[in-house]
């Protein structure tokens, strides 16, 4: 942080009240993650009310780590019992308060802060602007794409005295959230990037989405936009004095009219400035998006003063970049973090915690290298040698001349090489067993060839899944529902092909309840891979109430039998069982039926082993409206029955019984509980709430090989694909094995490549499928091809086979390599 507070200056800027034991230290960090302290007896922690939990609820913990200054809302009733030993400062809202911090703390700042919005792009300016303008200053920016509510005031308290400039990005999802934003980032300087034309859930229309995002410089001195974006130029030139702005247009008549001609693979910008001053850059891409981001990065660097020799020096090292964050499989059962785009400690910091959320294994081990960040390297490396110590690296491996000032803080784990390739020649891959291992290191230092050493290879095809959409929809989900009624998660059948460990992990860090399987061995891996939440199965076996027991798996009992038979297992190992109760009000599938509750009810009493955790009932037409009053029919039964249940009981059970489509039809059911599963995976089966879903996963595979060829030739086997007037075909990684549907043969399915549609020709083969890519004229082998994702859902494509979306995503075959990113 720019500067330390004390508390009472925190009581002034938050108008809160401090209660409790009054010390008087100076708050240097803040925090809102339990996980993440390092330095408590410094630390204000921030108690935020989220979807997911009350952060109030770790303060016992984090005292314990030695924290004793508390931002806490003010109704928080267990003040008392604990304001003896510590300190809390009490405010009606605590996430405006930490906002409020934020403010003041940007205040501090006198140096220029750049502040970049817009409907995409903003993330990746805001990278490169920080790259380029990383040559001649000292940078501070908002790490990965923290733009949000929390992640602004975040990215904020990661500026630091010895910053020349800030660049921070805003992001917003509905109106009347960048008011707030701006009272934190008060740009000097703005750049609007672009507006998409998609309707926007939480926006009227195109026109409020651009004046809600242009609040954010209502006080800048200079804002840069793209006068070629028709919309976005009205709007701002309609709203802002001419003085204010700076425009760039392909045409003439703006401040920099940009011309551009593409050399090879590069692209050559020519920019001349009203006052006729000329300059030329080479850039190292030619697609039209990333020539728009640059131009906007140019522009800013120009009007900051930079010089053109220095910019372009910073444009050389630029590539149109993957900047997620993605866990992968690596060899040996090892887990891999690759962040090998990161050049400062902000975005060190949120891979580390990123890597402190993963399943425990070995050992944690950090490769990284030199961070490429200008700045006081002593002051630098003494921060990530804390880092390194509070997240328990076990082993870190350096790359770089500046790193080197680590050694010595780890005597005997460190491992310092000079570049990535001396690494890469004594590289053992066997010396990893069972590791998490993050690799992060500035572009420069080519770390993805330490990753491709280091990764499972499977085949070509991944799964990729978006844990920051998994998080959107849990939040989703929760919002719907009474903020005492808790979540089960259904992570059965791999987690609807997920990935059921790193999905469970991901949800046991969100606050998720409890989780559901279909079956023992599925729970004991969860188990296996340090899962601890509470696991119900839902059709477990005799064969299995060993695993049960031993693995502290909650099963589900659905017949007067089977209940007897685990009864007595529990009296012949003298142990209490936590069991669930399925009651068949219509499903027909397992269950108690009504005639059954006079011997359920016996039962009870008779084995007082088995504890009823959970009374439940599934629905079976919640998603369609035709079967409504079958729907509440079952709800009215369900209650019925489970009253009688519950009359026996002297404990109370939890009762449930909505799934995903439930959630959002029937509200007043939510009772004690849901059963939450695809809708987690972004696929709103009702449609009423698609829109505000995202997408979870992304199937791809490559392309194998590219063939011209002659009219007449067919495709496959059975020749059941002809291309009457010749053409090209190209062949993908994926065939019916991988879970790539054999009914969408023939053009019933296609896949997308550079963005368009290739449709299937001929059958889809056991491991290959050939599509049709006559109309693209430069398809090379190596480049992707998706089979689902952002450009075609998965709905539209169950429909063109005539299944369901559940389906497509649990039929995906192990062998296909997943991994998980945060974006
Ligand atoms: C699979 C399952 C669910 C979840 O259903 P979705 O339609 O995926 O939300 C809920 N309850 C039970 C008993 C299930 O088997």
């Amino acid at each position: 942080m720019l500067t330390s507070l004390s508390i009472d200056q925190l009581r002034q800027i938050t108008h809160g009240e401090v209660l409790g034991k009054n010390r008087t230290p100076q708050i240097s960090q803040i925090s809102i993650d339990s996980r993440q302290i390092i330095h408590p007896d410094q630390t204000l922690f921030v108690a935020l009310r989220g979807a997911k939990a009350d952060g109030a609820e770790f303060i016992p913990e984090l005292m314990e780590q030695g924290i004793r200054m508390f931002l806490v809302h003010q109704d928080w009733k267990k003040v008392n019992v604990f304001q003896d030993q510590a300190t809390f400062i009490l405010v009606p809202d605590t996430r405006k308060a930490l906002q409020q911090i934020a403010s003041y703390q940007r205040g501090q700042f006198s140096k220029p802060v750049v502040g970049i919005t817009g409907s995409n792009g903003k993330t990746i300016v805001k990278e490169w602007l920080g790259q380029v303008l990383g040559q001649s200053f000292t940078v501070a920016k908002s790490p990965k794409s923290y733009n949000s509510q929390v992640g602004v005031p975040l990215s904020i308290f990661g500026i630091q005295p010895y910053h020349q400039v800030a660049i921070l990005e805003a992001g917003i999802s509905r109106s009347g959230e960048m008011k707030s934003l701006e009272s934190m980032i008060k740009p000097e300087l703005g750049i609007f990037t672009t507006i998409g034309s998609a309707h926007e859930e939480g926006f009227s229309g195109l026109k409020d989405k651009i004046q809600e995002k242009l609040q954010l410089f209502q006080d800048t001195k200079l804002l840069i936009y793209c006068q070629d974006m028709v919309e976005i130029a009205k709007e701002i030139e309609a709203s802002f004095p001419k003085d204010r702005l700076v425009a760039w247009s392909v045409s003439p008549g703006s401040d920099f009219t940009v011309s551009h001609k593409i050399i090879e693979s590069k692209t050559r910008l020519f920019l001349v400035a009203h006052d006729l001053r000329a300059y030329t850059f080479l850039v190292p891409f030619t697609d039209k998006a990333s020539v728009e981001n640059v131009t906007h990065v140019i522009v800013a660097a120009l009007t900051l003063g930079q010089d053109m020799p220095d910019i372009q020096e910073g444009l050389d090292h630029l590539k149109p970049i993957d900047m997620r964050l993605t866990l992968k499989p690596g060899i040996n059962d090892s887990l891999i973090i690759d962040d090998t785009y990161n050049n400062d400690l902000a975005g060190l910091k949120v891979a580390m915690e990123f890597l402190s959320q993963q399943r425990p294994k070995r050992s944690k081990i950090l490769i990284l290298s030199d961070l490429l960040q200008q700045g006081l390297p002593e002051k630098i490396y003494s921060e990530v040698a804390e880092l390194v110590k509070s997240y328990g690296i076990d082993q870190l491996i350096g790359v770089g001349q500046d790193i080197k000032r680590l050694e010595h803080f780890f005597p005997g784990k460190t491992h310092i090489y000079p570049s990535t390739e001396a690494f890469l020649q004594q590289l053992d891959p066997e010396s990893f067993q069972n590791d998490l291992i993050l690799i992060t290191g500035a572009r420069s230092f080519a770390f993805e060839k330490i990753v491709n050493r280091l990764q499972q290879r499977i085949h070509g095809t991944t799964l990729e899944i978006n844990l920051n959409a998994l998080t959107h929809n849990f939040n989703f989900y929760k919002r719907q529902i009474k903020p005492g009624t808790k979540v089960m998660v259904m992570v059965k059948a791999f987690a609807y092909g997920g990935g059921a460990a790193e999905i469970a992990n991901h949800l046991q860090t969100l606050g998720a309840d409890y989780l559901a399987v279909a079956f023992s061995d599925e729970g004991v891996a969860l188990r296996k891979q340090g899962i601890r939440l509470p696991i119900m199965v839902l059709n477990p076996v005799e064969e299995s109430f060993d695993l049960l027991r031993e693995y502290n798996l909650e099963p589900v009992v659905f017949s007067p039998e089977f209940f007897k038979k685990l009864g007595l297992f529990a009296r012949h190992h003298a142990i209490q069982i936590p069991i669930h109760l399925d009651l068949d009000t219509g499903m027909h599938r397992l269950g108690f039926e009504p005639k059954h509750l006079t011997e359920l009810k016996k039962l009870i009493s008779a084995y007082p082993e088995l504890k009823i955790a959970s009374l439940y009932t599934h629905l079976v037409g919640a998603d369609e409206e035709v079967h409504h009053d079958f729907s509440i029919q079952q709800l009215d039964q369900f209650m019925e029955m489970k009253s009688q249940v519950e009359a026996v009981l002297v404990y109370k059970p939890l009762i449930h019984a909505l799934n995903s489509a439930g959630i959002v039809r029937y509200p007043d059911y939510q009772m004690d509980m849901v059963r939450l599963g695809i809708g987690l995976y972004g696929v709103e089966v009702t449609g009423k709430y698609d829109a505000s879903l995202k997408p979870v996963s992304t199937l791809k595979t490559t392309i194998s090989q590219v063939k011209e060829l002659p009219a007449g030739a067919t495709v496959g086997y059975s020749r059941k694909g002809v291309l009457a007037q010749g053409g090209k075909i190209a062949t993908l990684a994926i065939g019916y094995a991988d879970g790539y549907d054999r009914r969408f043969s023939q053009g019933i399915g296609y896949v997308i490549i550079q963005g368009k549609k290739a449709p299937v020709i001929g059958n889809v083969c056991m491991d290959m499928v050939m599509v049709d890519v006559t109309p693209l004229p430069d398809v090379k082998a190596g480049e992707e091809a998706i089979i689902y994702g952002e450009q075609i859902s998965l709905k539209e494509l169950a429909d063109r086979i005539g299944t369901i979306p559940y389906e497509l995503l649990t039929n995906i075959s192990t062998r296909v390599k997943r991994v998980y990113y945060l974006d």
